[in-house]
């Protein structure tokens, strides 16, 4: 692989087919590093990572175009480029237009034998769709002081009676009369962490899964645990898109890098679906991109079933405390925090994300985003980030925007690193789990007052 377009004809583009292997091999073996001055290019079999920049234009208008041209951008946009998952022959195709791509690391990573039979697990651990709800079921019944489990909605595929899930719920609280009941007017506040959206990002459904264990086991020992449960709803939506996640861990060693739902739109390979974090029914953007994109925004403002479960879920429990309007002010008395997990970049996101301008509340709802960063470190942003590269008709932005309930999106994992990338060795959970809890436990003791200052 060459660099450059003018150097297409170089010498190592025609080395006898033993050497190329040889240095494959070399590769494989971890003795060469893809991308170096020395090696012959990354692997061409398997997609990878890249980080594309152009000498003309910026890197959030580069991100938008490719975005709008069907390449499959990254969050974590940076002033040295927009990174990409793409093939090596549409990373040579880039340079061919001008623009600068370099290799920044494969898809995949090795997994060890010894974990791949572990039941309701791929990739060296992580979780089935299926596991989850069999998890889910086990919790409440292990835990029936402490836990419901309750069916919010269906994903796109059981809609159209073709195999599918229902979209799960959990309320993990010392219950008592009237808690995890599905409604506006009970007594503790709430927090909600919503998990897999995107069903590739493999870490944030584990992450769910672990905070329910961890909650769970640790009423009545640990006493910040203790204090939550006893004053606040929990709610936890490990897998938002369950059919999406079926794609995803339909190979277990080589997971399908399934962003989008299932809706069968006619795309092919994991260019099927919607986005669903552009489908909300908040600034609802039709211009995110056309069908077979990986931001197709759905035919229309909350489109998709997953869509309508989670906003009548999140509508049925949260008060409505802010005006309609954009930059009218959710009031001091807003009791509820909210999360959707996402990766990668190591960024804590707040409102807005569809645009710029400051949102009414933003003093306390970077407030609490910088709180979350105490004990992550991840980069607090809102708006673009600095970029030209927004993200209307997400979940986050609709619940703020909507009923007034701040909602933060986490993006996990590094964007450099052996654990950067959507599908990280399963032994990178461990450090995202250290980093994030206190985050969500940052969220949930806000739950109980997050505009302090109203401003
Ligand atoms: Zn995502």
């Amino acid at each position: 692989m060459t660099r450059f377009p003018n150097l297409r004809r170089s010498r190592a583009r025609r080395l006898p087919a033993a050497v190329t292997t040889a240095m494959l091999l070399l590769i494989s073996a971890g003795l060469m590093m893809p991308g170096s001055a020395t090696a012959a290019g990354p692997d061409t079999s398997e997609p990878g990572y890249w980080l594309v920049a152009s000498p003309t234009t910026t890197v959030g208008e580069l991100a938008d175009d490719l975005s709008k041209r069907g390449y499959d951008v990254m969050e974590g946009l940076s002033p040295d480029g927009a990174p990409i998952l793409a093939t090596a022959a549409q990373a040579q195709r880039l340079r061919r237009d001008g623009l600068s791509v370099r290799y920044t690391g494969p898809l995949y990573q090795p997994v060890p034998a010894s974990v791949q039979a572990a039941a309701g697990t791929y990739y060296g651990g992580y979780h089935t769709a299926a596991a989850h709800e069999a998890h889910n079921q086990q919790v409440v019944t292990a835990h029936p002081e402490l836990a419901a489990l309750k069916t919010i909605g269906q994903s796109w595929l059981k809609t159209q009676n073709r195999g599918g899930h229902d979209i799960q719920a959990l309320c993990i609280t010392k219950i008592t009369t009237g808690d995890c009941a599905l409604s506006t007017t009970g007594s503790k506040p709430k927090f909600t962490l919503m998990a897999q959206m995107h069903a590739r990002e493999l870490a944030t459904g584990e992450l769910a899964y672990m905070w329910i264990d961890y909650l769970v086991a640790n009423y009545g020992k640990v006493a910040a645990v203790t204090t939550l449960m006893d004053t606040t709803e929990l709610w936890v939506i490990p897998i938002a898109n369950p059919d999406g996640v079926d794609i995803v861990s339909s190979n277990s060693t080589r997971p399908v890098s399934q962003r989008k739902n299932a809706h069968d739109n006619g795309c092919s390979g994991t260019g099927r679906g919607v986005d669903l974090n552009r489908n909300s029914s908040y600034h609802w953007d039709v211009n995110q991109g056309t069908k077979c994109t990986e931001t197709y925004p759905g035919a229309s403002a909350g489109s998709e079933p997953e869509t309508r479960a989670i906003q009548s879920f999140l509508s049925s429990i949260y008060r409505d405390t802010k005006p309609a309007a954009d930059f009218s002010a959710a009031t001091t008395a807003t009791t509820g925090t909210f999360l959707t997990l996402h990766s990668y970049a190591e960024l804590n996101i707040y409102p807005y994300g569809w645009t710029n301008s400051l949102a009414p509340n933003n003093t306390d709802l970077k407030t609490i985003a910088a709180n979350m960063a105490k004990s992550n470190k991840y980069t607090v942003v809102h708006g673009d980030g600095g970029l030209n590269y927004f993200a209307p008709g997400a979940t986050d932005d609709w619940i703020y925007g909507t009923l007034g309930v701040p909602g933060y999106t986490i993006e996990v994992g590094p964007s450099s690193s052996s654990c950067s990338g959507f599908f990280p060795a399963y032994s990178c959970m461990a450090s995202f789990w250290s980093l994030n809890l206190p985050a969500f436990m940052t969220l949930g003791t806000a739950a109980a007052k997050p505009y302090p200052t109203g401003s």
